[in-house]
């Protein structure tokens, strides 16, 4: 049986048509975010998974990996490592350019955040091709730590068969609309 706190968590995101650009139904977790019980019962959900997995970094992307990870990282007692976009960061950085439908973009995080032996989760709010997260893993592994699983709250169906990316685990919670 499907947990029942799942149903919620879907009709909380709204689904906005055709943003930022024709064709693309955007999945908005704002709405989720003003919904205190729906909120909490996702944070609770990652929690109750990795709680007991001696994972020591929750790392979040930029921007909605951010709304969701911290409250992760606090509840298990771990760290939180932003993944920000280009420029962001002050520190020496390593980067991770990935390809987009049209163009590319990176990621950064900074130089010492993670070390050898750190056990990582990554999380996003939704996972459309796996490239952003596809990222994510190798800057976390090209600074030492071991990916665990990644995590997102919206995961496109094409995932269901093969819930993997890059060769790690992918977790999500629901399916867009
Ligand atoms: P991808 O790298 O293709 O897996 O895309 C995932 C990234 O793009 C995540 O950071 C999402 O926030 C964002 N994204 C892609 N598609 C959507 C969508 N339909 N609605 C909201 N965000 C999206």
């Amino acid at each position: 049986p499907q947990d029942p706190r799942l149903k919620a968590i879907t009709e909380a995101i709204r689904v906005v048509p055709h943003f930022p650009k024709q064709g693309i139904m955007f999945q908005d977790i704002t709405t989720l975010l003003l919904d205190h019980k729906v909120f909490k019962d996702t944070i609770d959900i990652f929690v109750d998974r990795y709680k007991d997995m001696g994972i020591s970094i929750v790392a979040g992307v930029e921007a909605r990996g951010f709304f969701f990870g911290p409250s992760i990282a606090l509840a298990i007692g771990s760290k939180f490592v932003p993944l920000r976009k280009p420029r962001k960061l002050p520190g020496e950085v390593i980067s991770e350019k990935y390809d987009l439908e049209y163009g590319s973009d990176c990621l950064e995080m900074h130089v010492g955040a993670v070390k050898h032996g750190d056990k990582a989760i990554v999380i996003d709010d939704l996972v459309a091709t796996g490239g952003t997260l596809s990222a994510a893993i190798t800057l976390l592994e090209r600074g030492g730590a071991e990916v665990v699983e990644c995590a997102c709250i919206i995961g496109l169906s094409h995932f269901k068969d093969d819930c993997s990316v890059n060769g790690k685990p992918l977790y999500f919670l629901v399916e867009p609309r």
